[in-house]
């Protein structure tokens, strides 16, 4: 993954692709070294994951978090509810796991059979193992700049994707697009600690693709196909292009226009393979962080 190469006689460079996968390992192998540490010195970091019901997507995730958790030598404890937990049962649940020495992260899955509130659930996590960053004490702390608190996985992720790619945001106009309170919002925040200047667009922005065509970073986190054509991109931005999104004909796309925004780009994220494999190892990075904090 080196620089991108100076345009020559008038034709645009391809542009840097920033490899997601080989980055998440590059993190992995960094969290399996801090276990060993940790390990060292009578600290065997565990993730307690709590999934209610038989949302297919989350039995996806959560095996696939359990697999990573494995690879890197993270004690995971997965506690699986039915569908019909109440949100007292639910809550006791995440107060035995707040109490509990062995376990420095917890992480309920969303979503929640519709009968839970979510948000009531995920306040009642202690903020101290707070392995996704949802709770209101760790979203205000990135927000005024307390260091050291866990911080939401995908825009914590992209971040290190702009570290590898050697993209500094120091005075860069950057857009995100989505106002999530998982992505597009901690993202913005992110960027803003960075010193980019910071643009949020949304649902209700007038005019997105003259928002895209001023932007130096583009963080897409939208959630519908294809939505930014490539040509809105200005030559030489740098695409992040978190959306997933899921085709008739069963292909992965992204919030982006890939072919036409990579010509454009001077360094862009696939989908798959961009994005997403750095969300999970982000999860990683914050267990161990949690149990560091704990050993302190
Ligand atoms: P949400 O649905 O919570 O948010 C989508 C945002 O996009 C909203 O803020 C919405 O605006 C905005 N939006 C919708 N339509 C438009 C439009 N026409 N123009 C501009 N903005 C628009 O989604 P998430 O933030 O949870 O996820 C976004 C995408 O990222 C999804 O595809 C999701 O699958 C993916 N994702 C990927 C992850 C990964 O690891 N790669 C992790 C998490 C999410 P408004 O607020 O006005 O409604």
């Amino acid at each position: 993954m080196g620089a991108p190469r100076p345009a020559a006689f008038g034709i645009l460079p391809s542009p840097m692709i920033i490899d997601g996968k080989l980055i998440a390992a590059k993190v992995r192998s960094e969290v399996a070294e801090a276990v060993r540490a940790l390990g060292a010195v009578g600290i065997a970091p565990g993730l307690a994951v709590v999934r209610v019901g038989e949302d297919p997507a989350s039995a996806i995730y959560v095996r696939g978090k359990r697999k990573d958790c494995e690879e890197v030598g993270i004690r995971s404890v997965e506690h699986h509810l039915p569908a019909t937990t109440s949100q007292a049962d639910l809550l006791a649940l995440v107060a035995q796991l707040n109490a509990d020495p062995t376990i420095h992260g917890i992480l309920v899955q969303l979503p929640l059979p519709k009968h839970l509130d979510e948000r009531t659930v995920l306040d009642a996590i202690d903020p101290r193992k707070d392995a996704d960053g949802f709770h209101p004490f760790n979203v205000g702390a990135l927000s005024i700049g307390i260091p050291g608190t866990p911080r939401p996985c995908t825009p914590a992720g992209v971040m290190r994707l702009l570290e590898e790619a050697k993209v500094d945001p120091k005075g860069k106009r950057a857009l995100v697009v989505g106002r999530s309170n998982i992505v597009g919002k901690p993202m913005a925040a992110m960027l803003l600690e960075k010193h980019a200047t910071v643009t949020i667009a949304h649902s209700r922005t007038q005019d997105l693709a003259a928002e895209v065509a001023r932007a130096d970073i583009l963080v897409a986190a939208i959630g519908k196909a294809e939505l930014v054509r490539g040509d809105w991109i200005r030559e030489g931005a740098v695409v992040i292009d978190v959306g997933m999104n899921r085709l008739e004909d069963g292909r992965l796309v992204g919030d982006v226009e890939y072919a036409p925004a990579a010509r454009r780009a001077s360094a862009i994220t696939p989908v798959p393979g961009g994005v997403g494999p750095m969300t999970r190892a982000m999860l990683l990075v914050n267990t161990i962080e949690l149990a560091r904090a704990r050993a302190r």
